[in-house]
């Protein structure tokens, strides 16, 4: 295919979504966007990448993400406009196939029975995680304005993470990803996190972390078009540097940083298109 091709189903689709959507019932929309990614998944079929949410192999995924004009100077790894993010059968992102890499290799999920609260859920994890028998899964998001998309599933409850309605020691695992940037008391969302899990237990706490930045910048402009230019996008309310790790630990965690490249993970997330400059961050209670 060429790229003229490819621009067309990429940057036409983004153009033409938001109109949809309005126009379109949601479980009409569903059903048409099922049709369109069994052909997306004919039109890139191949062998370079594989999808472990779908279980199958493409010669390339989908460009996706939103052009950030600081994610290049201020090296925010798996943010901006990127190639070979998106799934083209199930639309995983590679942030999504980062989170199974980390579950599959660093934790028992797979095979220990276990309770699961997952914040704000990426549909592909979300369906991974409530399909597996052995594990006790429950959701919650707050839905700000714009968040409630076709992205997410509509069976998941309406809650704020600084405020989580689940008695202390609850859950084995939490993850709640790309949520603590737009929260603006984040150490005490984070204490909340700790709070609701068991003793031992693990919190997946992925942000955009800008890895230029040695300190994490706070000072929140307060309007969308200013956080926009300071933080790369308007509802952020700070950019997290390389101290990201220390402030889980100010919330009382001990904090992992597991990286693809430096775990060995190297073969598994070339073949998965997961950025390797991209950390896993865990909170361990
Ligand atoms: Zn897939």
């Amino acid at each position: 295919m060429s790229n003229g091709e490819e621009n067309f189903l990429n940057i036409n689709m983004m153009n033409i979504k938001p109109v949809l959507k309005r126009i379109i019932p949601y479980p009409v929309a569903i059903k048409l966007r099922g049709g369109w990614q069994k052909f997306l998944k004919i039109i890139y079929q191949g062998n370079n990448y594989y999808c472990p949410f779908c279980g199958n192999s493409f010669r390339k995924f989908l460009k996706g993400g939103y052009p950030n004009p600081l994610a290049e100077k201020n090296k925010i790894a798996g943010a901006g406009r990127r190639s070979n993010m998106v799934c083209p059968r199930c639309y995983s992102t590679d942030r999504d196939r980062l989170i199974y890499l980390y579950l599959k290799e660093k934790t028992d999920v797979f095979e220990k029975a276990q309770k699961i609260l997952h914040i704000s859920p990426a549909r592909s994890v979300k369906h991974l995680l409530e399909n597996i028998s052995h594990v006790h899964y429950e959701t919650g998001d707050k839905f700000e304005e714009g968040y409630r998309d076709y992205y997410y599933d509509r069976d998941v409850v309406q809650m704020d993470v600084t405020d989580l309605p689940f008695e202390d020691e609850s859950f084995d695992m939490v993850i709640c990803n790309h949520v603590l940037e737009h929260v603006k008391e984040d150490i005490e969302a984070m204490q909340e996190i700790r709070r609701v899990m068991k003793k031992q237990g693990k919190a997946i706490l992925q942000v955009p972390v800008a890895l230029a930045l040695s300190e994490t910048d706070e000072a929140d402009p307060g309007n969308a078009e200013e956080r926009e230019m300071r933080f790369g996008q308007f509802d952020h309310v700070r950019l997290y540097g390389r101290d990201y790790k220390d402030r889980l630990q100010k919330a009382g965690f001990t904090a992992e940083v597991h990286n693809p490249g430096k775990d060995g993970w190297d073969k598994k997330y070339k073949e998965l298109s997961i950025n390797p400059l991209e950390n896993v961050y865990v909170g361990i209670k």
